[in-house]
C-alpha cells in the first residue's frame, strides 16, 4: 500500500543571519537560520509533532548550507570496494553448463559494467582528493558585521558581544 506521508513545517521565523560556506555551491554565503514547527503528516494529517526545528540556509542556492545533498566521501570510497570485489567475483563466477540465456548475458555485461564502475568512482575520488572540508573553509570566512537587521533594517543592538535586532529579534551570528 502507498502511504503518502510527509512534514509540514508551521510557524515559520527567521531567527538569525551569519557568514557561512555552503557545502552544494562550495562557496562563501551569507546564511539564514529559519525556525520552524515540524509536523509529520500521514495522508496530510498532521499527526506526529516532531518539535521546533532550526535549520540554516543558503541564500544563494536556498539549500541547507551545512548539508551536502550529494554522496559522502567515505560511502564512495565503499562503493568502489563493492565494485573491485564484484569485478573479481563476475569474473570468477563459472558459467560452464548454465542453462539460462538471460543469466549469462547479465555477467558478461556485469564482467566489464563494474570494472567499468570502479574506474570511474577511482578517477573522481581522485580528482575530488584535495577538497577541503567545509569546516576548514569556514575558518577562511569573515564573520557577519553588518550594522542593520537585513530583514527589517533596524539598526542592530549589541550587548555583551551578541549583536541581534531590537525590532524582529534576529541574532547575527
Ligand atoms: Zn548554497
Ligand atoms: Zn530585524
Amino acid at each position: 500500500m502507498l502511504i503518502v506521508h510527509g512534514t509540514y513545517a508551521f510557524s515559520k521565523k527567521f531567527t538569525a543571519f551569519r557568514n557561512d560556506f555552503c557545502a552544494n555551491c562550495r562557496l562563501p554565503c551569507r546564511a539564514v537560520q529559519v525556525r520552524t514547527f515540524d509536523v509529520h503528516h500521514i495522508f496530510w494529517l498532521p499527526l506526529i509533532p516532531l518539535g521546533i526545528k532550526k535549520r540554516w540556509y543558503c541564500t544563494r542556492c536556498q539549500r541547507q548550507s551545512d548539508v551536502y545533498a550529494g554522496t559522502r566521501r567515505p560511502f564512495k570510497w565503499i562503493g568502489l570496494f563493492l565494485l573491485l570485489l564484484f569485478s573479481v567475483l563476475f569474473w570468477f563466477m563459472p558459467l560452464e553448463g548454465e542453462q539460462d540465456r538471460g543469466f549469462v548475458i547479465f555477467i558478461w555485461v556485469a564482467k566489464f559494467a563494474a570494472p567499468l564502475g570502479a574506474i570511474l568512482t577511482a578517477w573522481h575520488l581522485r580528482r575530488t582528493r584535495n577538497q577541503r572540508a567545509r569546516k576548514d573553509w569556514l575558518s577562511h570566512v569573515p564573520p557577519a558585521d553588518d550594522a542593520n537587521c537585513p530583514f527589517c533594517r533596524t539598526p542592530l543592538i549589541v550587548l555583551s558581544g551578541n549583536a541581534s535586532c531590537p525590532s524582529c529579534g534576529v541574532l547575527r551570528l
